[in-house]
């Protein structure tokens, strides 16, 4: 998910070019230069706003100070983000993802999502975590009516996908992994992922179980027809996923 030597490579020659530099109380951005002044506080104040509703949703203590770059690079990042650990731990955001104020709120809750995962939440499987960041980045955005209707049901096997086997899939195939980690979020619901994760029940089978009882979705989320279901899964985050090239 977070160790890829191209994109740092891409990343520290991206580092020569002079920009602009926002900063809040939890970090600051760093924004190249021909993409405007106004672009670096911006996400400087989505920042400020989205990172203490992440945290207090997961039960976390906010991990600062929290470095966020936008990047321009087609060849690695398709205007998609990542968190990257190795050699400086960076949220990237790539220049789809700053289309708009909701598309950099919406990203920049699902990465801080990532960023932010502790302790007992990193033992969840991988593919829920990836819910959990889609479920985040809808909600400090105020997205929540992609919550309000289901895809196909999620292949519970994705659960005992590690990150380096999701990320090895082809295209196509990661992308219905993100589709099926959300798609298990919304079946399971936020709140009962929370009570597992702090009741220690973080093993796939765990959440496998739990899914086999949610068999029946919850009561605001009705079951889509096949036209809505197609509808749906087109406006769902997809902007957010992350699609590593080269
Ligand atoms: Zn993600």
């Amino acid at each position: 998910m977070r160790k890829y030597q191209g994109l740092i490579l891409c990343l520290l020659a991206s580092c020569a070019s002079p920009g602009y530099r926002a900063t809040c109380r939890y970090g600051e951005v760093l924004v190249p230069r021909d993409l405007g002044e106004s672009t670096a506080p911006l996400i400087a104040r989505n920042l400020e706003r989205c990172l203490p509703i992440v945290c207090s949703l997961l039960g976390i203590e906010p991990r600062t100070p929290v470095l966020v770059r936008v990047v321009k690079d087609d060849r690695i990042w398709l205007g998609v983000s990542a968190v990257v650990e190795e050699p400086t731990r960076e949220i990237l955001l790539g220049h789809e993802a700053i289309h708009d104020e909701g598309t950099i709120s919406e990203t920049l809750g699902h990465e801080l999502t990532h960023w932010e995962l502790q302790g007992p939440w990193l033992q969840i499987p991988f593919v829920l975590q990836e819910g959990v960041a889609y479920y985040l980045g809808c909600f400090v955005t105020g997205k929540m009516n992609v919550l309000k209707t289901l895809g196909p049901p999620p292949d519970p096997a994705l659960l005992d996908l590690s990150w380096q086997e999701a990320y090895a899939l082809s295209p196509e195939g990661l992308k219905e992994f993100h589709d099926a980690g959300f798609e298990m979020l919304k079946r399971l619901t936020f709140a009962k992922v929370k009570a597992m994760v702090q009741a220690g029940q973080t093993s796939a089978g765990a959440f496998a179980a739990a899914l086999g009882d949610a068999e029946e979705p919850p009561k605001d989320l009705a079951p889509a027809g096949p036209s809505q279901a197609s509808g749906t899964r087109g406006s769902a985050p997809a902007d957010l996923r992350r699609r590593p090239v080269g």
